[in-house]
């Protein structure tokens, strides 16, 4: 798996979109038109090209779509394209060029529009391209279309953009969100109102193209929830994905623009704005709209790593990234937690905070092994909160989710109090879920924890995996593991200074799984949290020298510190230091790493699969 350069990629993206504003009534210069959009890719003859139309029911009724399958086995990231209104621009030239640039395209038609059933509305709109999502998701749509549930992205065009917008603030699984020249429904339309006499005229003749519908209740509709139909409320539930926003030079300009910039302020650092001069269609900028949108398309390294993983992996044994965070509560980083996968079986190491959420994210993602109720053995390497606070969820979510065996932990001393205290303290819950009405009465054994207190050695053996302990030098007792399986040996450090132990455990081991701290960064922080770091962890510089002792074939790097743009804590911040200064970036790991260790490495992400 290719080292993941996310934000760079990002940032380099914007960077290049700038040369891309064209100066008004100049011709366009020609920005980098990836191949898909000009080129026929080619042909597989197992697996072509093609497409189908199935009816999707939203609601009761059928709303007719074409899905548009990429070429090759997949299963392949699916961009749901949601089209205006009333949809007489349907951008099928887009659809087409993003599937030869290997993602399916769904494109559904509104209730009332087009030939599909029922009748339409805005919350209609909204309802289908919910449905449509579900659509996608379906495992068996998923077999049949060739669909990577885990990786579907929105697009939509003027109204659409603000449904595509709506949905994916509302579901966190949908990856990213492009919207073209997006309406903003409420405040636009009461504008337009306002100022344009032919408004009601343009929509009558709009709206007439629809059933079920007139210009009045479409804008009762929007009337009578301002909030709901401002897009500009999206904004927190959008900032921690991937937008770009397209702008034409059209009605939608000035919302558009605040639209991105209030994303950049909230601290998206995954915002790309791209402006066109052109109409509200992009009538003479079709090639540099699609240019834009697959060339994003192509930036996006999801946390569908998954997938990819799946793909690459011939192994028995996978080693599944379900949280690489420290304490910062980064919403794209977990606490520490780390499943290892072995045929049908998931072995977990720590469980962080969101452990169990990222659990069912791999299960949806096809690692079916790591679904919550299938979690019935896991290994701590130390007490910290960042790499137990999930023990409770994990104990009680696992048992209502379906286990019906006790969990069985192994850990450092006070093991048994801390897990003995968690079941205490949700005795409430238990007792209620196990009485006579309780919905948990038929497993009563689901919810117990077998804890147990471990020394270094060989602590767990069955069928499939031999663990062996070792200790390690941390701020409290801590162990690293190693995992011996049919095919595969790895090795997790926790965290800890670097330690000959991890050496002589990992010994050309598969996969080392190790912390590391950027010296980059660190030089940033107080004497204090240097002082902690020199005792107790790892600097990038240091596991570099243990990687080149312990010879793993992959070093997995995982439990960075860093502060991603807009929640650096005040406290720890140089002085005229700005919101990004406590950031390690990946390539900052990357550099640190590559210049002192020649072996294959790669900075973890959440859900990643080796
Ligand atoms: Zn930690
Ligand atoms: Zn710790």
């Amino acid at each position: 798996m290719k080292p993941i350069l996310w934000c760079g990629l990002l940032l380099s993206f914007v960077v290049s979109l700038t040369d891309t504003i064209y100066p008004q009534q100049q011709p366009p210069q020609t920005p980098t038109v990836p191949a898909a959009v000009i080129s026929d890719p080619t042909p597989d003859p197992t697996y072509p090209a093609t497409m189908a139309w199935p009816d999707i029911v939203s609601h009761g009724a059928k709303m007719y779509s074409v899905i548009y399958i990429a070429s090759g086995a997949g299963p392949h990231p699916t961009v749901l394209m949601l089209h205006g209104f009333p949809g007489n621009e349907k951008d099928l030239d887009l659809a087409h060029s993003i599937r030869r640039a290997g993602w399916n395209v769904l494109v559904p038609f509104y209730r009332g529009a087009w030939g599909s059933g029922g009748t339409f509305s805005f919350t209609h709109a909204l309802e289908d391209a919910r449905a449509s999502i579900d659509f996608l998701r379906d495992p068996d749509n998923a077999r049949k279309f060739r669909i990577d549930s885990s990786r579907i992205v929105l697009l939509g065009h003027s109204m659409g953009g603000f449904v595509a917008a709506y949905v994916t603030a509302h579901d966190p699984q949908v990856l990213a969100v492009a919207v073209i020249t997006p309406g903003n429904l409420g405040p636009s339309s009461a504008r337009r109102r306002a100022s344009d006499p032919q408004f009601w005229e343009q929509w009558r003749d709009n709206s007439s193209r629809l059933v079920g519908t007139t210009p009045q209740q479409l804008m009762q509709e929007v009337d009578s929830d301002p909030a709901k139909w401002n897009y500009m409320n999206c904004v927190p539930l959008l900032k921690n994905r991937p937008v770009i926003v397209l702008e034409a030079d059209d009605q939608n300009t000035s919302d558009n623009q605040e639209l991105a910039k209030r994303l950049r302020e909230a601290g998206d650092a995954q915002v790309a704005e791209l402006h066109m001069h052109t109409d509200h269609s992009f009538s003479d900028h079709r090639i540099a709209m699609q240019a834009a949108v697959v060339n994003w398309l192509d930036a996006i390294t999801p946390l569908g790593a998954v997938s990819q993983g799946l793909k690459a992996s011939t192994t028995r044994t996978r080693v599944l990234l379900l949280g690489t965070g420290t304490p910062v509560p980064d919403p794209d980083r977990s606490g520490p937690a780390t499943a290892i996968v072995v045929d049908d079986r998931a072995y977990l190491i720590d469980f962080g905070p969101g452990v169990v959420r990222r659990a069912e994210a791999a299960a949806l993602g096809g690692v079916t092994a790591a679904e919550p109720g299938n979690l019935k053995v896991a290994f701590v390497t130390h007490l910290h909160s960042d790499h137990t606070a999930g023990y409770s969820d994990l104990i009680l979510t696992g048992w209502t989710s379906g286990r019906t065996v006790p969990l069985e932990v192994y850990g450092p001393s006070g093991l048994q109090s801390m897990t003995e205290h968690i079941l205490q303290a949700y005795r409430a819950d238990i007792e209620t879920r196990t009485n006579p009405d309780g919905n948990q009465r038929r497993f009563p054994d689901g919810w117990k924890v077998n804890a147990h207190e471990i020394k270094p050695g060989v602590i767990y053996k069955d069928e499939k995996v031999t663990v062996t302990a070792f200790a390690t030098k941390h701020a409290m007792e801590s162990y690293g593991y190693r995992f011996d399986t049919p095919d595969r040996s790895i090795v997790i450090s926790g965290d800890t200074n670097p330690l000959d132990e991890t050496i002589k455990a990992c010994n050309g081991c598969d996969v080392l799984v190790h912390e590391a701290q950027p010296v980059e960064l660190l030089a940033k922080m107080p004497e204090s949290v240097q002082a902690f770091v020199a005792k107790y962890h790892t600097t990038t510089e240091q596991l570099a020298e243990l990687a080149g002792k312990a010879r793993p074939k992959l070093l997995v790097i995982y439990h960075t510190v860093s502060f991603p743009p807009g929640i650096a804590p005040p406290r720890l911040l140089p002085p005229k230091a700005g919101a990004d200064a406590l950031y390690a970036s990946p390539e900052m790991l990357q550099k640190e790493i590559a210049s002192r260790y020649s072996g294959k490495f790669v900075i973890g992400k959440d859900l990643d699969v080796y």
